[in-house]
This record gives structure tokens, sequence and C-alpha cells, in this order.
């Protein structure tokens, strides 16, 4: 499979170099040349596979030329291996033809787990074929930081730093990231705010030579091969629904467009997934697009699900580049008007082209707390801010429900306590693998925020 720009200016590449690449050098998005097709028979046939052989043969047409098949099948198993349950991603039915699709089973009880789990090996695998290594340096305020240290964790190519405000972080998302034991993963306090670590990340990246020298890479929220990981478990929960016989709907949180850029794939390639759901919080750029053609730069607020607090909403260029029939000067130009102008419309017909597939609603944080407290009235069960955010979106776009409808539960509630606490009264309790989180040892490095404090780190603490 060859992957092209968004912006039509980069070359094409294998899926090893847009692994490693992430972002191209045009600044567009990789995407697939053309999405494979999987037919009727083979979807039946596809059945009554576990997740991780499902996985296999889902993205098997992505890696065909750069992986070879055994190598990556040994890397899925081991990636959903490290899951808490044993169909991966399981099904829980919320109401009639009304599903939650459990994402959060992974080590850091969110959906980037999927991913990112096996965006690790992939990395492990490249660079030792190519006799590389990378030191990964990103900045955390602490929801991301845990998913790409597990994914990084232990892996032979790669050092990982990641830096979070001291103090600032909640004790759960702290102790995820500081309590890893492996030596290769480096936390570090910094005296300051979010803002602080991320700009001595960026002062890292701007410094070419030092850039050179330790080989400085990023879990990039574009990467492709995070898409291309998130296909499968909208493959699996139309399989197991039914099809290539019956269709579904799907809705799901999003701030970043990455989750349910992953549906439109699936659907691309043949399964009958039928509407997609976006689901925005407060942060509503997505929403108002898809209502209203109003693609219109706000201030970013922060809300009860911080993970969607998000105003450039990258991965919607992937869409973007398809509704400008995958013309990259088009697609060049429309971003960089929504750069200048702060503000992109469409137009009547590449809207009506959007609208057909995608519906769109948006949440304030009363109506997710009182979505998460009615939910756990109505049927016991507890949603996190941000699945809730999914949930209230697909009973506002299909009330009807006249197909079954799956909606994507990205986090354990027991990640976001205090807002689900305040919505239940009650506070949610972490599941049994993580109940010692309190009684492991922490380690990390307290740091001042200083450029040259962590640059000497960075040498210090690299291997090879
Ligand atoms: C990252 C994240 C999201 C949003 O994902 P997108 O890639 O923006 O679609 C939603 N919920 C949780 C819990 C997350 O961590």
């Amino acid at each position: 499979m060859r992957y092209i720009s968004t912006r039509g200016q980069a070359p094409s590449l294998g899926f090893a170099d847009v692994t490693l690449a992430g972002l191209a050098s045009d600044g567009g998005l990789y995407v697939p040349e053309s999405w494979p097709q999987i037919g009727a028979e083979m979807q039946r046939d596809w059945r009554n596979l576990s997740y991780a052989e499902l996985a296999v043969n889902v993205m098997r047409p992505f890696i065909v030329g750069d992986i070879p098949t055994a190598a990556f099948a040994r890397m899925v198993h081991d990636a959903y291996a490290t899951f808490g349950h044993p169909a991966v991603t399981p099904l829980v039915q919320l109401d009639s033809n009304l599903w939650l699709q459990e994402l959060f089973h992974g080590p850091t009880l969110a959906f980037k787990d999927v991913a990112l789990q096996l965006l690790g090996r992939l990395f492990d695998h490249i660079l030792a074929q190519r006799s590389q290594r990378i030191t990964i340096v990103g900045a955390t305020s602490g929801d991301t930081g845990s998913a790409a240290i597990e994914a990084c964790r232990d892996r032979e190519a790669v050092d990982i730093f990641i830096l979070f405000p001291k103090g600032r972080v909640s004790p759960v998302q702290q102790r995820q990231m500081t309590t890893v034991p492996s030596g290769n993963v480096h936390c570090i306090a910094v005296e300051g705010t979010f803002d602080d670590c991320q700009d001595l990340v960026k002062a890292l990246f701007a410094d070419a030579a030092f850039r050179d020298e330790v080989n400085l890479s990023a879990v990039n929220s574009i990467n492709w091969a995070r898409v291309m990981a998130q296909t499968v478990y909208y493959a699996y929960a139309a399989l197991q629904l039914g099809a290539p016989d019956r269709k579904i709907d799907v809705a799901v949180p999003t701030g970043n467009f990455g989750n349910i850029f992953a549906a439109y794939g699936v659907k691309q390639m043949g399964f009958p997934l039928e509407r997609l759901i976006v689901g925005s919080n407060r942060n509503d750029i997505l929403t108002r697009f898809f209502q209203a053609d109003d693609m219109s730069l706000r201030a970013v607020e922060p809300s009860l699900s911080p993970s969607m607090d998000i105003q450039v909403s990258s991965n919607v260029e992937r869409l973007l580049f398809d509704l400008y029939d995958r013309d990259g000067r088009a697609t060049a130009e429309a971003l960089a008007e929504l750069r200048t102008k702060g503000r992109l419309t469409l137009g009547e017909n590449r809207h009506a082209a959007a609208k057909a597939t995608f519906s769109a609603a948006s949440f304030d944080d009363a109506a997710i707390l009182a979505g998460i407290k009615s939910w756990q009235e109505r049927s016991g069960y507890v949603l996190d801010p941000h699945s809730a955010v999914g949930v209230l979106a697909a009973e506002a776009c299909a009330p009807q429900r006249d197909r079954p409808l799956v909606v994507g539960a990205t986090a354990h509630p027991a990640k976001f306590p205090d807002a689900v606490e305040r919505a239940t009264g009650k506070r949610p309790a972490l599941p049994d693998r993580l109940a010692d989180l309190f009684e492991r040892e922490e380690r990390l490095t307290e740091m001042a925020n200083d450029i040259q404090a962590l640059q000497r780190l960075v040498r210090q603490r690299r291997r090879g």
C-alpha cells in the first residue's frame, strides 16, 4: 500500500516510512492511496474471528510490502494481550438497539491504548530493521502521557521522556505515569505550568543539532498507524451485530476527529456503517461544521471532558481531502483560509456531501453531568464524561434508533472520578488490575523550567 499526502506536494510513501514520519513533508497528513475493499463474502468469513485475528485481517492490506505478516501478527497479538477483557473492545447493550463499545480495557483505561499499544511495537520493529533508535519527548497535562508511556515502555529502540507540571496533574494520572518501572521511561515533574512544559518540548525540537543528536521524535496524534489500528473495532462491532447483512450507526465523542475518521475508513472499506454521529463538548467546532458549514476557530474552553478540549481538529484534514475530491492543492488552500481568516466554509455541495454521512451534536458540562446521572439511574451503567457525550449525541441525532447504534465508550469512569462523583454522588473505583496503584513505587525527576537542564537529562538518561 502507498500513502499520499492530503496537501499533494509530498512524495508518496510506504507504510513503514509513513509510520516513522507522522506528518508529511508538505505539512499534510498521509492517507491510503485507495481504501481496500472487503466484500460481503469475506465479511461473513470473518464473523467468528477473535479480536486479534480480525485485527490482522483488517490491517493486512495497509501494511503489505512493508511488514511481514507473521511479525505483524505477533505484534498485534502482543498489543491486545495487554487488554483486561478477552473481547478487547466488548459490546455492552445499554438499551434497545443501543450498544456501548468499551474501548477502555487497555493499560491506561482510555481508548488511545488501542492504537498506541500497536504503534509502540511497530516503531520498535521498523527501527530495529533500520538499526535506528529514537528519543520521544512529550508534554502532558495529565491525560495522554500515560498512554504514550505504556506504548513505549520496554521497547528496545525507544527512550521516552514525559514532562508534566509538578503538582498540577491528578494523583491517578501522575501515578499511571510514574509507577511504570521500565528503564527506558523517564517522568519529569517541571516547576511550572503545562504551557511551560509544552514550550520546553517545542524548544527542544527547535534545536536542530540536538534534535539530530538524539533522533528526537513525538507520538503524534495524526500518525496514520493510529487511525489504522482504530478501524479494527468498528469492523468488529459491525460483524458482531450482523455485518454484512445488517447496517449499524455509530456515535463517537471526538475532538481531534481521529476516532470517528477511522469509522469513516471502515465504511469506505465496504462495512455496513450507515450514519456517523459526532459528539462534541462545549468546544464545538466540529458540530458547528457539520450542522451549519461553520468551521470557525474560537478559544478553547476547559470542560469536564478534557480529552476533547480542542479547537483545531487536525484529523478533519483527512475528510476535507475527500470532500475536495482528493485535490491536495484545494485542500491546502482551504486549510490556509482557516488559518488566516479563522473560518472555513465548504459551500453547499461539499457540505451536503459531508452531511450525507455525518451528524453532530454538542453538549455543555451541565448536560454531560445530567447525562451521566440519567443513564446511571435508568440502566445502572456509569459513563465517563467523554462516553456520555457520545451517548447524548446518539440520542439527539438518531432518536428513532431503527437500526443498531454503537457508541464508542472512550474512557473508564475511574479515569475521571471527580466529574462522575459530581454527577452520581459516588466515586467510581479503579478496576482490579489498577487497584494497588497507590501502593506502587513512584519514579520521577523534578526539574526547573530550564531547557539546558532538560537537554542534560535527556543526554544522560537515554541509552545507546
Ligand atoms: C483522546 C480522547 C478522545 C478524543 O479522541 P479523538 O481522537 O479526538 O477523536 C475522547 N475521549 C477520550 C477519553 C480521549 O482520551
